[in-house]
């Protein structure tokens, strides 16, 4: 798992640990009981959801989104206004059509089971699925593991990535000072070398027509956004977005009388993408759903704030932001966790931050020095940041945070250029810090619900 594309996929809200992940492997399980032609004798199924997918599961929409992979749906493709009312179907009729094929019985509520106090050894989102025959005999059991930014494991998968043979890669690296050094030896800058590595997998022109259906998918979210009114689901608060917009593309152009008014942009951005993450609706994991919103919001702020600089739309900077912001994505998953239930909310908001700090000082003409002490300063400064939604919601804190840590990216990104890349803080030392301060923490403040804002806020 070592492509950009692994971090940057489109998805739907709330959220990509415990919404897209738990989707898919919900249709992974019953493709493979449709492999092992178990469908056919499988008269019921059974869904147990543990750990931090059992304290926010009903929150995330966890409960719904193993339902929909049962039937066949998949994140990047549901359509979910007809799914919405599938969904309703199955919970009025109490059955349910595995992969379209096969209808069972099936209730809700007491077929799929959240254990908020029981979590399983490898990782705190853990799921299992079991289908049994008319005999209630067990036909097929099979746990996966939601690890963050949508990804999954199976139980199988642990069990073969410790003898998998590792990718050979032209300018392989597993720590940002071995991806320096492989920079400077190859007189490559951090995208360049990004584009060499994924080559392994896609060619060129692959590569560069999927960033830009990436980021085309970013910037229809944030446009969506801009324009989407009424209140968040559950919670009842009021959308944001489109009021900041209206008042803001009221003046003429960018004008910049007020020189802040740069931050109200950057913060809509944001705001915009998170707002409709919250809603269910299509964004881009990056690298996770609740923390989606800064990577576009920076990528807007470069094409709208650097125009003079940069001409508008410049297909080269979109590529090199998101490879070099790939690229520092790729470092944390490896070596420490993108997952809020695993490190908290700076594996998530902290790990954005620090990307999307690294794509803009790239595409700024930092040097690779310069880069690397960008998303280090994003991420030092994200350190400790847990993870408490109110309500199990990935609205509160989490909208709002985007929006602050955009504009810390920009901070990050503009602090790192007015230095010569030299810092006493290295990145590799500040993931390794974020790592062991996640592991630290108690589970109450990495997604339970349990702890923090979530039990602080009074309900008036
Ligand atoms: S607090 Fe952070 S990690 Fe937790 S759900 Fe919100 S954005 Fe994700």
């Amino acid at each position: 798992m070592d492509s950009v594309f692994e971090l940057f996929k489109i998805g739907i809200g709330p959220s990509s640990s415990h919404t897209v992940g738990p989707m898919k492997a919900a249709q992974l399980f019953a493709t493979e009981a449709f492999s092992a032609k178990l469908l056919d004798r499988c008269c019921k199924v059974k869904v147990n959801l543990f750990g931090s997918l059992g304290a926010t599961g009903r929150g995330h929409s966890s409960d719904k989104a193993v339902v929909l992979g049962l039937m066949g749906y998949l994140p990047e493709s549901v359509d979910m206004s007809h799914a919405k009312q599938r969904l309703e179907d199955v919970l009025e009729y109490k059955k349910i059509n595995l992969l379209e094929m096969k209808e069972v019985s099936f209730d809700f509520d007491k077929d799929v089971t959240l254990y908020a106090n029981k979590f399983l050894d490898f990782h705190p989102n853990g799921m299992s699925f079991y289908i049994y025959d008319s005999q209630d005999k067990l036909l097929k059991k099979k746990t996966y593991y939601s690890i963050g930014g949508g990804a999954i494991l199976s139980e199988d998968d642990i069990s073969r990535k410790k003898l998998e043979k590792k990718i050979d890669f032209p300018f392989g690296f597993d720590s940002a000072d071995e991806l320096l050094e492989e920079c400077r030896k190859n007189s490559l800058s951090i995208s360049a070398l990004m584009m060499e590595n994924e080559k392994v997998f896609r060619s060129e022109f692959e590569i560069r027509s999927e960033l830009l259906k990436i980021w085309k998918v970013m910037e229809e979210c944030v446009r969506d956004g801009c324009s989407s009114t009424g209140e968040l689901p559950i919670l009842g608060v009021q959308k944001r977005a489109k009021s900041i917009y209206d008042r803001l593309s009221k003046k003429d152009g960018f004008s910049m009388i007020d020189p802040l008014e740069v931050m109200d942009w950057i913060n809509l951005w944001a705001l915009a993408v998170n707002e409709q993450n919250a809603c269910g609706k299509k964004v881009v994991t990056a690298p996770t759903n609740g923390a989606a919103g800064i990577i576009p919001a920076v990528m807007h702020y470069m094409n709208k704030f650097l125009g003079n600089t940069f001409k508008e739309y410049d297909e080269d900077k979109i590529i090199n932001f998101l490879l070099t912001a790939g690229a520092v994505g790729l470092l944390c998953q490896k070596n420490a966790s993108i997952s809020g239930a695993d490190v908290g909310c700076q594996g998530e908001v902290g790990v954005a931050c620090s990307m999307a700090a690294a794509g803009l000082a790239e595409v700024m003409g930092g040097t690779i020095e310069q880069v690397e002490n960008a998303a280090e300063i994003a991420m030092e400064h994200s350190l400790g940041l847990t993870c408490d939604p109110v309500g199990g919601l990935v609205q509160v804190p989490c909208i709002e945070r985007n929006a602050v840590a955009s504009v810390r990216a920009v901070n990050a990104a503009r602090m790192a250029l007015n230095g010569n890349g030299s810092h006493f803080v290295s990145l590799d030392s500040v993931i390794k810090t974020m790592y062991e301060t996640g592991k630290d923490m108690m589970s109450k403040y990495k997604e339970t619900s349990q702890g923090g804002l979530a039990v602080n806020i009074v309900e008036c």
